[in-house]
């Protein structure tokens, strides 16, 4: 059972946790082993809070980062899925925009951040996002691809988005209602030290690599991916969420399991639970 969760990167409920710490801790357990359990919270730097055991750690290896490239390009990008979304004129016009234009630090998904960085409304939503790039762009050096519609161009013609074109590569899309496979294809061919800045989860995409870069797909995505705490922007800043070091997923060594799991507060398919049971091997 704890070995699907870990495949399909699910999490038990606080109950199904309180039954394994019983199973864990039933006397004469397999082998005679004798373990100890506890509900507990993972530090910052990824070590557990009850045994200090280091968890996974979010990094793939170079041959992964190649090896997922090459399957998004195949099967996201080159695929039947997207041409529902695009044109084959547009997809071609955008990838020989990015081959042209990468590597890139960053790529930014301009609509998302427009509504959610801010409550502000009508074009002043744009004003978010150039402070943004230009905070992105100034203050840190970064080379920014922005991602948007065409229409963000047509109402807004000589206001911030032209701003924002002298400061940043920006690609307009006429007909993709769904960009996430654009973005994840810009950020994976700016090498893998590029981030992307989205609140949006991407993660229907897992689906489509192969299984066993599945685990290397989810890595890659929590450790590239900013996203923006809503409503956060003051002054020209946005906060973004903290990228946990550690491979949110049930794991075990040779001395203990860790199993994240659902206290009951995770709303959303993409929320990460903040608990832990650790069930570490006395002897
Ligand atoms: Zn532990």
């Amino acid at each position: 059972m704890l070995e699907r969760h870990r495949h399909e990167r699910t999490y038990p409920s606080l109950d199904v946790v309180e039954v394994l710490q019983l199973y864990f801790r039933r006397p004469y357990g397999s082998e005679g082993e004798t373990w100890h359990t506890r509900l507990t919270s993972i530090r910052r730097d990824g070590t557990c809070d009850a045994c200090e055991q280091k968890l996974e750690p979010l990094e793939i290896s170079q041959e992964q980062f190649e090896e997922l490239r090459r399957q998004l390009l195949e099967k996201v990008i080159k695929g039947t899925d997207i041409y529902r979304q695009t044109t084959p004129d547009e997809l071609e016009s955008f990838l020989n925009f990015v081959n042209e234009g990468a590597p890139y630090n960053i790529i930014i998904d301009g609509l998302n951040v427009a509504y959610t960085c801010s409550k502000a409304a009508g074009y002043m939503r744009y004003k978010v996002l150039y402070d943004l790039v230009a905070h992105l762009v100034h203050d840190h050096g970064l080379k920014c691809l922005v991602l948007g519609r065409h229409h963000m161009t047509n109402k807004h013609r000589g206001s911030y988005i032209q701003k924002m074109t002298a400061l940043a590569d920006c690609f307009f899309a006429q007909n993709v209602s769904e960009d996430d496979p654009f973005m994840l294809y810009a950020t994976l061919q700016s090498g893998p030290e590029a981030r992307y800045i989205t609140n949006d989860l991407l993660r229907d995409h897992k689906y489509l690599v192969d299984d066993d870069m599945k685990v290397a797909f989810e890595r890659w995505q929590q450790s590239r991916q900013l996203k923006p705490k809503l409503n956060s922007m003051s002054k020209g800043r946005v906060a973004f969420q903290a990228i946990r070091p550690y491979d949110t997923v049930v794991q075990r060594t040779e001395q203990a399991w860790h199993i994240p799991y659902d206290d009951g507060t995770l709303q959303y398919s993409y929320d990460l639970p903040k608990r832990w049971l650790c069930a570490a091997r006395l002897y």
